[in-house]
C-alpha cells in the first residue's frame, strides 16, 4: 500500500451510510475519505479505510476489545513474532492446531475451486469478516484482494502492518458493505457468517456487490437444521461467555439456520462439503447415536449470483 489509496482501490469503496463514491479528503496523508453527499471524512488508520457509520465507532471499538480478551483467553491470537504469518499452515502457540488444520483443508478446497471455476483470471474477492486476514494474505498471490473485519486492532486487520498487506485492508460491516454495485467476482465469508445479526441482509448485500457471475462463498460457520437447535447453540454459547467472563459477547453470536440458503431467491446455493472432517464425521454420528446430537454442519456453501 503506499500512502494515499490508489485510485484503482478508491473506486471499489463506497460511503456506508448513503452509497455515493468517496474521494480522498484533501490535506496531508491519512486525512481520510470524504462523502461529499453526507459532508462526511471517514478516518483511514494504518492504511485502513474505516467505513463504518460514525456513529457507532465507540460501540464497536468496546466489542473489539472484548472480542480480542476473549479470543486471547482461548489461546487464538498471540503477540509471538511470526504467529500470524504461519497461518495456517502452522499454529506456533500449538494451542488450536487441529482447529488450523481444518481451516487449512477449507483453504485448499477453496483455492482448488476458485481455479476450477475462474480458470486464470485476476479475480476481485472480498474475505469479509477477515479477522487478522490470513486468508487474504494467502488469495492476494493470485487476486486482487480486499479484506474487511470490523476489529482494525493489533489482533483484527492491524495483525500484518501495512507493508505487509498485498491487498486492501477496510473496516466494515457485512450487513451494510461500504462496496460498489457488481463490484467483486468472489465474497468469501470465512468463519465469520454467524458473527452477524441479520443474515438477509448479509445476503442481499452480498448480492449486490457481486458481478452476475459471482458466487458467495460460506466456509466454517456453524450451520444448523432448525429454530430448536440455533436456540440451544444461543444457550450454550451465552453460557460459555458467562463463564469466560464476556456475558456482553453473546449478544453478537446469531447461529444460522440451514433455510437461509434454501430459501433464498437471489442466489442458487450449493453444498460442498458437509463436515469438518471424517474424524469429526464420526463424533457427530456418534453423539447422535448416543441422542446428544447438536445438529450443527459445518459445510462449505456456494450461492451462485441469479441476476
Ligand atoms: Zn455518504
Amino acid at each position: 500500500m503506499t500512502d494515499t489509496l490508489s485510485d484503482k482501490w478508491l473506486s471499489y469503496l463506497q460511503c456506508p451510510l448513503c452509497s455515493q463514491s468517496l474521494e480522498q479528503a484533501g490535506g496531508e496523508k491519512d486525512t481520510g475519505l470524504y462523502c461529499s453527499t453526507c459532508v462526511q471524512t471517514y478516518p483511514v488508520v494504518s492504511d485502513i479505510p474505516c467505513l463504518i457509520d460514525p456513529k457507532t465507532v465507540d460501540v464497536q471499538a468496546i466489542f473489539c476489545k472484548q472480542y480480542d480478551a476473549l479470543r486471547k483467553k482461548e489461546g487464538w491470537v498471540s503477540d509471538q513474532p511470526g504467529y500470524y504469518e504461519a497461518l495456517p499452515y502452522q499454529d506456533l502457540t500449538g494451542h488450536h492446531t487441529q482447529e488450523w488444520t481444518v481451516r487449512l483443508r477449507s483453504l485448499e478446497w477453496l483455492l482448488k475451486w476458485l481455479t476450477d471455476t475462474f480458470g486464470e483470471n485476476r479475480l476481485s474477492i472480498l474475505d469479509a469478516g477477515a479477522g487478522v486476514g490470513w486468508l487474504s494474505q494467502i488469495l492476494a498471490n493470485s487476486y486482487d484482494v480486499i479484506a474487511m473485519d470490523v476489529n482494525i486492532g493489533s489482533h483484527g486487520l492491524n495483525a500484518f502492518q501495512p507493508l505487509q498487506r498485498p491487498y486492501l485492508a477496510i473496516q466494515g460491516l457485512m450487513d451494510r458493505i461500504p462496496l460498489a454495485n457488481d463490484a467483486l467476482d468472489v465474497v468469501v465469508a470465512n468463519a465469520s457468517l454467524q458473527y452477524t445479526a441479520a443474515h438477509h441482509h448479509v445476503l442481499q448485500e452480498a448480492h449486490r456487490i457481486l458481478r452476475p457471475h459471482g458466487c458467495f462463498v460460506v466456509m466454517d460457520s456453524p450451520v444448523y437444521p432448525n429454530k430448536h437447535s440455533v436456540d440451544q447453540a444461543h444457550q450454550r454459547t451465552r453460557a460459555y461467555y458467562d463463564k469466560m467472563g464476556w456475558p456482553d459477547l453473546a449478544a453478537r453470536y446469531f447461529g444460522i439456520m440451514s433455510d437461509l440458503f434454501s430459501h433464498d431467491e437471489q442466489f442458487t446455493f450449493h453444498y460442498y462439503r458437509r463436515d469438518l472432517s471424517t474424524r469429526d464425521h464420526l463424533v457427530k454420528k456418534v453423539r447422535s447415536w448416543l441422542g446428544k446430537s447438536t445438529g450443527a454442519r459445518f459445510p462449505i456453501i456456494v450461492g451462485r449470483v441469479v441476476k
